[in-house]
C-alpha cells in the first residue's frame, strides 16, 4: 500500500493516548480520538473539562505530555518549519474573534495566505473576497472588524481560517460571546461548511448544531472522554450518568 492511500484510509485527526497536565491538574487524561475524513465532531461537557485544552493541542498551542496527535497521518512534530506546515492543515476559530484590529476585513483574510503560503496578493485578495461572498460579508471587505456586528466578525474569522485551507477547523465555543440574535448565522455558516465536506471538531452547547451538522458527540468531563454517540442518541438518551448530569443543567 503507498503512503497515500494508507492517509486516505486513515483517520485525519488522531489522538492516542494523550495526557496533559498543568501542574498538580491532570487536564486531559488518556484521551484517545479518532475524526475520519469529511467527519463532524461535537465536544461537549462542563465548564473546566478541558474542552479548549484539547483544540489547543491539536493546534499545538499546547504541548503534551506523552500520547500522539496526528493530522493526515503526520505525528505533531515538537517545533520547526514541519510544525509551522502541519500547523496550517488545522484552521482555528475561538470564541472571541481574534481578528487584527488595525487591519480591514480584507486584509485580515490576505494577510496569512500572503505570508504564510506565499500567495501573490492579488490572487490572495481574489480568494479572499469569493471567501467573504461564501459567508456573507463581501460587502464588508473594507471596513475595520470593530465596525461590524459579532456575528459578521465570527464570519469573518471562518473566512480567514478557510483561506489557508485547512484539512481540518476547530471551533471553540464559536457562539458563546455572541448575542442571542447572531448565533444563527454564525450556525448556519458553519452547517453550510459541513455539508461541503469539511472536517470538522465543534466545542459547543448548541443542540440544534450537533443534531444537524454532527456525526458524532464527544463528552468530556475532568480531562476524560466519557462518552461517545450519535446526536440523537446522546440528547434523548446518554448512557453515563455525568452526562445525564450535564443535560439536565444545560437543556
Ligand atoms: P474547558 O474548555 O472545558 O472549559 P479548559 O481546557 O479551558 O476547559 O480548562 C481545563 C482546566 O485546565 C481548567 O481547570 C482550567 O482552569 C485549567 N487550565 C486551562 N489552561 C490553563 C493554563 N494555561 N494553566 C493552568 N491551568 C489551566
Ligand atoms: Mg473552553
Amino acid at each position: 500500500m503507498t503512503r497515500e492511500t494508507q492517509n486516505t484510509s486513515a483517520a485525519l485527526v488522531s489522538l492516542k493516548s494523550v495526557n496533559k497536565h498543568f501542574g498538580q491538574l491532570h487536564v486531559l487524561r488518556d484521551i484517545n480520538l479518532e475524526v475520519a475524513h469529511g467527519e463532524v465532531v461535537v465536544v461537549i461537557g462542563p465548564s473546566g473539562s478541558g474542552k479548549s485544552t484539547l483544540c489547543r493541542a491539536i493546534n499545538r498551542l499546547e504541548t503534551i505530555d506523552d500520547g500522539e496527535i496526528s493530522i493526515d497521518g503526520a505525528r505533531l512534530p515538537e517545533e520547526g518549519a514541519q510544525l509551522a506546515k502541519l500547523r496550517s492543515d488545522v484552521g482555528m476559530v475561538f470564541q472571541s474573534f481574534n481578528l487584527f484590529a488595525h487591519k480591514t476585513i480584507l486584509e485580515n483574510v490576505t494577510l496569512g495566505p500572503i505570508k504564510v503560503r506565499k500567495v501573490k496578493p492579488e490572487q490572495a485578495r481574489k480568494d479572499a473576497m469569493d471567501l467573504l461572498e461564501h459567508v456573507g460579508v463581501a460587502n464588508q471587505a473594507d471596513k475595520f472588524p470593530a465596525q461590524l456586528s459579532g456575528g459578521q466578525q465570527q464570519r469573518v474569522a471562518i473566512a480567514r481560517a478557510l483561506a489557508m485551507k485547512p484539512k481540518v477547523m476547530l471551533f471553540d465555543e464559536p457562539t458563546s460571546a455572541l448575542d442571542p440574535e447572531m448565533i444563527n448565522e454564525v450556525l448556519d455558516t458553519m452547517v453550510g461548511l459541513a455539508k461541503e465536506g469539511m472536517t470538522m471538531i465543534v466545542v459547543t452547547h448548541e443542540m440544534g448544531f450537533a443534531r444537524k451538522a454532527a456525526n458524532r458527540v464527544v463528552f468530556m468531563a475532568e480531562g476524560q472522554i466519557v462518552e461517545t454517540a450519535d446526536p440523537e442518541t446522546f440528547f434523548t438518551s446518554p448512557s453515563s450518568d455525568r452526562a445525564k448530569d450535564f443535560l439536565s443543567k444545560i437543556l
